[in-house]
């Protein structure tokens, strides 16, 4: 059974960024996700990309900077390089979901998650760069137009320590490594694809049983060649870390080429009609 007081969320503040989301959208479709996909986008994001993100989503929800509460505008003016970090806290003001699990436009669902909704805020995976510190591209919230102010006030009052919203959300929710470790989702709910790992007989063991996949770091999936005739990124240069990697990104790749790039072509065509 459909729940519709739930959502997967994502976030997309340009096009390039909107790549990622459609094939998140799409891989968590192809795995049955049973809550609804929801999709935020900034004004930047242009029209075409908004209809063909539509397919894929629920719903694409616009937040805009400008016209919001005015903590914003307080944060904005001391901490430009907030910018894209308060954009991802207003996953919190979409209170009509009790319940909301969201994952970076650079994650890949490799299997149902539904089962995490079991689970409660703030509930989020180790970083694999400092694992007292959770990683930010995905997590379990509780949307809360008290909790989003609460955490804009706590932007506004002490920054990021890395700039970023995983800095900021680490020092607001600073009781998750030590409180509950219902709150710790297993390292496999987000799985960074390109990082060496130091301790690979556990990559050997575990890797194969990621569900969601994190291609976190400068590299995106969009940045690589990708040859549709071998189905396989191009490896020139820095390739991909390791064997894995490339699977994902082949993975992410597949999704694109099979279901994202004929919604184009189908907006095309209806576009002649009319
Ligand atoms: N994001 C975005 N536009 C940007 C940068 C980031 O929409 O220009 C969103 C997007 O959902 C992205 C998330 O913010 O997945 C976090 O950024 P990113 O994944 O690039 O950071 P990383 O995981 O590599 O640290
Ligand atoms: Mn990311």
């Amino acid at each position: 059974m459909p729940v519709s007081d739930q959502a997967f969320v994502t976030l997309a503040t340009n096009d390039v960024y909107c790549q990622g989301a459609l094939v998140l959208g799409q891989s968590l479709r192809d795995h049955r996700a049973t809550r609804r996909l929801v999709v935020l986008v900034t004004p930047q994001v242009s029209n075409l990309l908004r209809v063909v993100l539509s397919r894929v989503f629920d719903e694409v929800i616009e937040v805009n900077l400008i016209d919001s509460v005015d903590y914003i505008h307080l944060a904005f003016l001391k901490r430009p390089e907030l910018g894209v970090t308060l954009t991802k806290l207003h996953c919190w003001t979409l209170t009509r979901y009790s319940k909301c699990v969201f994952l970076d436009a650079d994650t890949l669902v490799l299997s149902n998650i539904d089962e995490l909704f079991n689970r409660t805020e703030f509930s989020a995976a180790p970083d694999p760069g400092w694992p007292d510190c959770f990683n930010s591209g995905v997590f379990v919230f509780q949307p809360s137009l008290e909790t989003h102010g609460l955490l804009l006030q706590h932007a506004t009052d002490h920054g990021s320590f890395d700039g970023a919203d995983q800095g900021l959300l680490n020092s607001f929710f600073s009781s998750w490594s030590t409180a509950d470790i219902q709150k710790h989702l297993p390292f496999i709910y987000n799985l960074s694809s390109n990082t060496a790992y130091t301790y690979s007989p556990a990559f050997q063991q575990f890797g194969s049983s990621a569900k969601v996949v994190h291609f976190l770091g400068s590299m995106k999936p969009w940045n690589y060649k990708y040859s549709p005739q071998t189905g396989s990124v191009l490896e020139e240069g820095s390739g991909p870390v390791n064997q894995h990697q490339t699977s994902f990104l082949n993975l992410w790749w597949g999704i694109y080429h099979r279901s994202i790039l004929p919604l184009y072509e189908n907006i095309r065509h209806e576009d002649e009609q009319t």
